[in-house]
């Protein structure tokens, strides 16, 4: 099956605990030293096969074969990419099956990536991810004094708006987020914006 590798964990004798998301699963599995012929590490999407043990509970990865993205070696886009998918395995890890949406989220944001600003790919992306999950905030309320807000609307940790009064932080335009949320577009964002609500991304998802 095919998958993308979300954690890697070094434990004894260079053997890796590795999590890979598959399309209805995550995966937690051991992959021993010995067995690794091909390369291991977060944002990988690999090939590959499980086998369980009844000695062991964590079943061993097998037959790795890693599946490139034609932008794997553009720095910039794997490092963003790799930050993502790191913090996917924080918001993934206690579950087990899971709706197929994740893996093809991925599978449509490495297609972007090659051609967009990787920041705007993820940002977008995590827009869908929030909608999908019903924590998209389109009612507009602020999180912090529960009033509507109609102008100079901030963005907190998993992009819940607030009144930039009532936060101190970076105003935006309304319209601007709105058109983010409802239409899942970075375009009316500038370079600079988009670093900044990277940014609150890398707070959490
Ligand atoms: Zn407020």
């Amino acid at each position: 099956m095919q998958g993308y590798i979300i954690d890697v964990k070094s434990v004894k004798d260079e053997d890796l605990i590795v999590t890979v998301l598959a399309q209805n699963s995550v995966y937690t599995t051991y992959r021993f030293y010995g067995a690794r012929h091909s390369n291991i590490n977060v944002g990988y999407k690999i090939d590959f096969e499980i086998e369980s043990n009844i000695k062991s509970t964590i079943p061993r990865l097998k037959d790795v074969i890693q599946l490139g993205f034609e932008w794997i070696f553009d720095r910039e886009k794997l490092y963003c990419w790799q930050r993502f998918l790191k913090l996917f395995y924080a918001h993934l890890k206690d579950v087990d099956e899971l709706d197929s949406f994740y893996f093809e989220l991925l599978e449509e944001l490495a297609v972007k990536i090659n051609k967009q600003n990787p920041k705007r790919a993820i940002i977008e992306s995590y827009i869908k991810l929030l909608e999908y999950e019903g924590r998209l905030h389109t009612e507009y309320e602020c999180l912090i004094c529960e009033q509507h807000i109609e102008k100079n609307i901030s963005l907190v940790r998993a992009f819940h708006p607030t009144h930039s009064k009532c936060t101190y932080s970076k105003s935006f335009k309304f319209s601007k987020v709105q058109k983010l949320f409802e239409d899942s577009s970075t375009i009316d964002f500038s370079d600079e914006e988009c670093d900044y609500l990277w940014n609150i991304l890398l707070q959490g998802i």
